[in-house]
């Protein structure tokens, strides 16, 4: 009987193998897929590297907690290279460009040249995003076994933000890009996340990516995923992939065993379940669905989720004159039965070997919203064939806009690889195709999960979904969570390996 079991190699999951196995604790990582990684992930196509995951990663600055956690797996720290950009996006209207610069100061001059009418505004714009450098996920320690001190150093630490966050907090991202008049800046806060969320996300995102806080590993999503289980392994950690959990077998107030979809099944003493929140009561049985999540699924309207439709596309020249990140509006086209204006192109010139030597790759984020879940789940189960055509079609709209947008790329781009909404399910068991947690609309109560089950001795959760609102910091966190939580219920906090 192992000590421990983890249901899911996604970066929660190996984050908490990590932590296990410098505590001490034998632990074994069970991943449904033949990869371990999960969202964050990539593959080959006809020689190209896909990335299907990360543009920007929160903590990458030494002074910020997540830093020491991120350093903690083996994913920053001496040795690792980071890709910074000057600019966060560029958006380009009708040949007029702004920036997300890294330089806010910069990024003030040169919105009020373009839009002087939104001064104000913009001014409001720019200080918000300064004051939110202060933010500070806590990283070190679930939110229970932080002492008064350590909340004191939060508040102090956030004492700019607050105030920030209180004075946006109800506004979604629609309603707060209505404040400008400049089409280009309302595009600067309303972009690839969907228009839903809450104002202050954008403030998080361009406040992070300023303050040297989110940029993104040399290598980008294998740089994270694939140093995660190397130093899991190393530490002794063992991986068994294409493990898909079925359910789980529950005596009283404990799990017993875990049963797998090829027949076999393991009993071990404590189980971290790292999958989908949507999987944890396949496995456990919807009466422990606690009151969180029961209030997040049955009020979809307050938490939606999203998902994409990303196409990726060789490129038959370099990239690297093109920039890094583009969104433009586009001749309109429909996806999924709703409208689509603009194009968020992003380009990977600068990662190594993404593309054989004088090529390049880039991709295009399409926001896909619950309600076009069902589209992609109805094609896919009716009719492949009509499945695999939805998604040529889309590439194929996209390929003529990029064409107009970029003329010296005219002829030059090939449909390299589709993701679909249904894809994230197929591979992952994602709900809906969601690939970050529930979409932080203005008007709920942002809450932190507790990360156990109300009857459940021995079974911790981890994973994005536990968290506000989700992304690679957040997975990442839970995992140690689990692992202090799984300790201290035991009497054996003292055995956590990193204590700060
Ligand atoms: C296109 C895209 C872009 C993104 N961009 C960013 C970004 O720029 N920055 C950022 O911070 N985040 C980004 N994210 C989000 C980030 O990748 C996720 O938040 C994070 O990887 C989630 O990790 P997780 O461990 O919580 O869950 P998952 O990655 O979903 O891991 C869960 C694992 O459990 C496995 N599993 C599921 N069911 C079972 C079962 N029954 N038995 C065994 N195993 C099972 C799955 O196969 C998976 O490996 C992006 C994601 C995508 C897809």
């Amino acid at each position: 009987m192992s000590e421990l079991a983890i249901i899911g190699g996604g970066i929660s999951g190996l984050c908490a193998g990590i932590y296990a196995q410098l505590s001490g604790l034998q632990s074994e990582i069970f991943e449904g897929h033949s990869v371990v990684g999960g969202q964050c992930t990539s593959w080959t196509r006809k020689g190209y590297h896909i990335d299907n995951c990360v543009h920007w990663m929160t903590g990458t600055s030494p002074e910020k907690e997540i830093y020491q956690v991120w350093k903690d797996v083996g994913v920053l720290g001496e040795g690792q290279k980071i890709v910074s950009h000057d600019y966060f996006l560029q958006v380009d209207i009708d040949g007029v460009k702004g920036h997300v610069w890294r330089d806010l100061n910069k990024m003030q001059a040169e919105l009020l040249s373009i839009a002087p009418e939104d001064e104000i505004e913009i001014k409001r714009l720019i200080k918000a995003i300064k004051d939110f450098q202060g933010i500070e996920l806590p990283a070190l320690k679930p939110k229970e076994q932080m002492t008064f001190w350590d909340n004191m150093k939060l508040l102090w630490k956030m004492r700019k933000v607050i105030p920030v966050a209180a004075k946006y907090q109800k506004l979604t991202l629609n309603e707060y890009a209505e404040h400008f008049k400049s089409p280009i800046i309302k595009r600067i806060i309303n972009n690839y996340v969907p228009d839903a969320y809450f104002a202050i996300s954008m403030f998080y995102m361009y406040a992070m990516f300023s303050a040297g806080n989110a940029d993104l590993p040399y290598g980008a999503s294998d740089a994270i995923a694939l140093k995660m289980r190397d130093k899991y392994l190393q530490l002794g950690g063992k991986i068994s992939t294409k493990k898909k959990a079925v359910n789980i077998d529950i005596e009283g107030s404990k799990c017993k065993r875990i049963n797998f979809e090829d027949g076999t099944f393991v009993e071990p003493q404590n189980i971290i379940c790292a999958v989908d929140a949507s999987v944890i009561f396949k496995l456990v049985g919807e009466k422990y669905m606690d009151k969180h999540f029961k209030f997040c699924y049955g009020n979809p309207d307050k938490f939606p989720v999203f998902s994409d439709v990303n196409v990726y596309y060789s490129v038959d020249c370099t990239t690297e004159t093109m920039p890094t990140m583009e969104i433009f509006n586009a001749e309109e086209f429909e996806l999924a039965g709703r409208k689509h204006h603009f194009i968020i192109m992003n380009n990977f010139a600068d990662q190594p070997n993404f593309a054989p030597e004088g090529k390049g790759i880039i991709e295009v984020l399409l926001v896909q919203y619950d309600y076009e879940y069902d589209y992609w789940e109805k094609l896919y189960t009716e009719d492949k064939e009509k499945y695999k055509a939805a998604k040529m079609q889309v590439a194929n709209d996209v390929l003529v806009r990029l064409e107009k947008h970029y003329p010296h790329l005219k002829g030059k781009l090939n449909v390299l690889e589709v993701v679909s909404p249904k894809s994230f399910n197929r591979y992952l068991g994602s709900y809906k195709g969601s690939y970050m947690g529930f979409i932080q609309t203005p008007h709920v109560k942002k809450e932190v999960h507790s990360g156990v089950l109300p009857g459940l001795d021995n079974f911790y959760l981890a994973g994005q979904w536990l968290q506000t609102p989700g992304g690679l910091p957040n997975a990442l966190v839970t995992g140690r969570f689990a692992v202090q939580r799984l300790l201290k219920r035991e009497g054996r906090l003292k055995e956590f390996c990193c204590k700060k």
